[in-house]
């Protein structure tokens, strides 16, 4: 039996969005920019793929950009709030992901931005009233706070966090890298005024992501200059293809979304209550009674065998994963284990499940980590 219960990092892709991304590799490999019929017909599929995902989204055409993906749009916030808009502080957590931290070390490096942590607890929770304390007597403010955490699945309270920004004129960016395609988004109601989406996270094509920019408060800047593809927004041909392979999956996605999520958290129920047996086991953030429904983050306290968890688990074919994909080849503890404040000696896993795993691959899973520990 081979297991994968790595789906936070990336999922497997679908086979309809495979085919459908061949086809058009095939049929449709005209840029989009060129004015012939080959060209036009690429233009085509890319308007055709916006709208479709502006359809489930409930955005409009016109504030969608593709991107290579979550962390080519969260740069393109960061640099375009900085850069063009004159945001002078920016206020994240130490909860986020790479792709927000790194860079903002970068530009408060040189000097042009200041950045301010927001609290979090033990759980992982944001601390609303410090956010407000932040944000309060500052202009030029942009924050920027994940929807769900990649690590320990806990989620943002967008609503009361978008009020606040509001009340106080702060821009507000949500990586939805973890929720879009996940989750019911709907920019109508969801006040926000920047956010980025990837499609490998819902079993869509690697290298392909979105931002979205309300551009009722602010526009968006590019980070690439080049070509005046996106709108002048991004630089560079489109990935034709992957951006109608985007399109599907949402389509896919959305089609069963409730049936999914109600599989997935069953899962995750079943998965907490078998590990709830082992002694001394904990759990990472609020992934125990809510947050992402198919995300788990288990401690174990650390001894010689519980060290090499990940590695012993995978000699059996299973994949999970201690933290995010993009830092696993770092020695260090995961920024976010650390920020929650838990104790160097644990060993800590992150299981993260798809529609595609199953009850009894649970059972398998913790009678050998049972058998292992
Ligand atoms: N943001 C979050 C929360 C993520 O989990 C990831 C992926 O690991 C990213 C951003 C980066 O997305 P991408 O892999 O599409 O660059």
């Amino acid at each position: 039996m081979r297991i994968y219960f790595d789906n936070a990092s990336t999922t497997p892709i679908y086979n309809e969005v495979l085919e459908c991304m061949n086809d058009i590799s095939l049929k449709c490999f005209g840029n989009p920019s060129s004015i012939h019929q080959y060209g036009r017909k690429a233009r085509v599929i890319v308007e055709d793929a916006r709208t479709s995902i502006c359809n489930y989204l409930k955005a409009l055409p016109a504030q969608l950009f593709f991107t290579s993906g979550g962390t080519e749009a969260n740069n393109t916030v960061i640099n375009s709030c900085i850069t063009y808009l004159n945001t002078k502080h920016i206020i994240t957590s130490a909860l986020e992901h790479q792709s927000v931290l790194r860079p903002l070390q970068e530009y408060q490096k040189q000097d042009k931005v200041s950045v301010d942590l927001v609290k979090t607890d033990s759980k992982g929770r944001i601390n609303l009233k410090h956010l407000e304390e932040l944000i309060k007597n500052k202009s030029n403010v942009l924050v920027m706070l994940m929807h769900a955490n990649n690590e320990i699945g806990n989620l943002l309270p967008v609503k009361e966090v978008s009020k606040i920004c509001r009340k106080h004129n702060a821009l507000l960016h949500c990586d939805m890298v973890q929720t879009i395609g996940h989750y019911n988004i709907d920019f109508n109601t969801i006040d926000v005024d920047f956010a980025s989406a990837s499609a490998h996270k819902f079993h869509g094509p690697k290298g392909i992501g979105l931002l979205y920019a309300k551009q009722q408060n602010a526009a968006i800047y590019p980070l690439l200059y080049g070509g005046r593809q996106e709108r002048n927004i991004r630089a560079g041909t489109e990935n034709v293809a992957a951006i109608a392979g985007f399109a599907k999956t949402i389509q896919l996605a959305y089609e069963n979304l409730t049936e999914d999520q109600q599989k997935i958290a069953s899962l995750k129920k079943q998965m907490i209550e078998q590990l709830s047996r082992i002694n001394n086991i904990q759990f990472a953030g609020e992934c125990q009674n809510r947050g992402h429904y198919g995300i788990v983050h288990a401690l174990f306290p650390l001894t010689a065998k519980t060290k090499l968890l990940p590695i012993n688990l995978d000699i059996n074919n299973i994949a999970i994963s201690q933290g995010s994909a993009c830092t696993s080849g770092a020695q260090s503890q995961s920024h976010v284990i650390k920020a929650l404040g838990i104790d160097k000696n644990i060993s800590n896993i992150r299981i993260s499940f798809s529609k595609f795993n199953t009850s009894d691959e649970i059972n398998y899973f913790v009678d050998k980590l049972c058998q292992y520990i």
